[in-house]
């Protein structure tokens, strides 16, 4: 009856799509950020997503450096050159390793 049963398989948490925006779209948002644009559309989807969904950032473990470029883009200003640095290798390692778990499962 549960189906919280069995082990924790990470792929669980992939499938679930915290009103209808997935943890894999939050990341393609903040790639978006990165480049260079902020609407207050994607801004707002980006912050819904971690009030929704506290484990994704926690898990990536960017959570505040996430809510720093948010903070710092949509204010009109340039993200700092090592905050935008640090974000690309991370949610770059971080996106491989995902990608990687999630294969099998198709
Ligand atoms: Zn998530």
């Amino acid at each position: 009856m549960s189906e919280s049963s069995g082990p924790v398989d990470p792929r669980a948490d992939d499938s679930d799509s915290h009103g209808g925006f997935g943890c894999a779209e939050v990341i393609a948002e903040v790639w978006t950020l990165l480049d260079g644009e902020c609407t207050p559309d994607a801004r707002e989807r980006l912050r819904r997503h971690l009030e929704a969904c506290p484990g994704c950032f926690k898990h990536y473990g960017i959570e505040e450096r996430i809510k720093a470029l948010i903070a710092t883009k949509c204010q009109g200003e340039k993200a700092p050159e090592g905050l935008r640095e640090r974000l690309r290798l991370e949610i770059r390692r971080t996106t491989i390793i995902r990608d990687v778990q999630q294969r099998p499962a198709q």
